[in-house]
């Protein structure tokens, strides 16, 4: 579905008499100057506005909820990326100003002030405030220790790298062979092309990491349902862990057959997810297995709030998506958060981890053994290089005009 991805964002600097804050949202190229305008379009809201620091859910509310540009969503699409963008900015210098990396500057908040954060509007049906407050409150004695383990062993992340469609048959089993002798207990394979050539692929990957390594199968939403079913079924022989995005984003029922039908593989999907109003549907249908929320397509750190929320309450782990651009750097910290006060385990939860664009962040990830070191800077580890910004400005950089 990605045949060819040219890697882009719309970037945001949030600039106050406080420090800057940043974010950005990221596509594959073409559309990419639609977001930009999105967070424009969101700039009469934000400029020469006071912002509480102490009150970011009421500064999201209020980019989400502004009665004209809500009709390009509502909350979907280039409108709710271009929220996000700025929404992480704000808890970019949240941290920054606290100085404190985000996923810390979160799990040092009261149950209150979290659930104060969430947009709880369409939510009640599943979860109230007052449930999501005694779910935290129960959490409350344990955070320590989480923190404790966390800052010790990190958290466990998979790899994407051997699996990429394209791959010889050789480079696929030496990059499986190789992530596992890096420490990594998981691996991803994309499939959906050519049913015959994904369970060859399959086998070869199971041969080469043996039957202890989880195969995570990813299929970017090629399928209709009974495609879907069948092409899994083909695949399950080798044990494959979960089946990513097996059909369309927006197909909850079709979600819940095709979990239905291919148990005990599991049924992942979230990457695309519009919102949390989507995610609640796919927890109350039954419709997945693990939740794999996006840092830029929802509404940034407060939305996902809520989706770590909700999928505690139904008692389904949270894997989130990254790769593109900079995900890997802003998922950790919604991750780590999760493990310290929400979740309060790693049990089913790994955090995807793609090599890939690092060299552009100030505060890039640190993989050891298989696992995200927590990340220690002040912020939401969203800042690129200067350097990297002006070489890739669009389209005055050096990059754009040596192309
Ligand atoms: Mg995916």
């Amino acid at each position: 579905m990605n045949p060819d991805p040219d890697y882009s964002a719309a970037y945001v600097v949030l600039r106050t008499d406080l420090g800057d804050g940043h974010g950005f949202c990221f596509t594959i190229g073409r559309g990419n100057e639609v977001c930009v305008a999105a967070i424009r379009a969101h700039a009469p809201l934000v400029t020469g506005r006071a912002l509480d620091l102490d009150d970011l859910g009421g500064f999201a509310k209020g980019l989400l909820h502004d009665s004209q540009l809500r009709w390009l969503g509502p909350e979907k699409g280039a409108v709710h990326m271009a929220a996000a963008a700025i929404i992480n900015a704000a808890f970019d210098l949240a941290g920054k100003v606290a100085g404190k990396p985000v996923w810390k500057l979160l799990a040092d908040m009261s149950p209150e002030q979290i659930v104060d954060l969430a947009d709880w509007r369409y939510l009640t049906d599943a979860l109230t405030p007052a449930d999501a407050t005694d779910l935290l409150a129960d959490m409350l004695p344990g955070r320590n220790a989480q923190e404790a383990r966390l800052l010790q062993y990190g958290f466990p992340a998979y790899t994407t790298t051997p699996g990429w469609l394209g791959y010889s048959d050789d480079k696929l089993v030496r990059l499986a062979r190789q992530a596992v002798a890096e420490g990594f207990s998981q691996i991803k394979l994309k499939v959906g092309v050519d049913v015959a050539a994904d369970v060859r692929r399959m086998r070869l990957a199971r041969e080469a990491v043996g039957p202890g390594v989880r195969i995570a199968v990813d299929a970017n939403q090629r399928w209709d349902v009974p495609e879907a079913i069948e092409w899994v079924r083909a695949l399950a022989p080798f044990d494959p862990y979960w089946i990513e995005e097996p059909t369309s984003p927006d197909d909850v029922l079709g979600h819940a057959a095709i979990r239905r039908a291919v148990a005990p593989v599991k049924v992942a999907t979230g990457e695309h997810v519009a919102n949390r109003v989507i995610f609640k549907q796919l927890l109350q249908a039954g419709a997945a297995d693990v939740l794999q929320l996006d840092a830029c397509r929802v509404a940034g750190v407060t939305e996902n709030i809520a989706i770590l929320l909700l999928a505690a309450r139904f008692g389904v782990p949270v894997c989130p998506h990254a790769g593109g651009v900079g995900l890997c750097e802003v998922v950790q910290h919604l991750s780590m958060f999760d493990y310290v006060a929400v979740g309060g385990s790693t049990r089913g939860r790994v955090l995807e981890y793609v090599d890939h664009l690092h060299e552009h962040f100030a505060d890039p990830v640190r993989i050891v053994d298989g696992h995200y070191v927590a990340p220690s800077r002040p912020g939401l580890s969203t800042e690129m290089k200067a350097a990297s910004l002006a070489d890739h400005l669009h389209p005055g950089g050096p990059v754009w005009r040596n192309a």
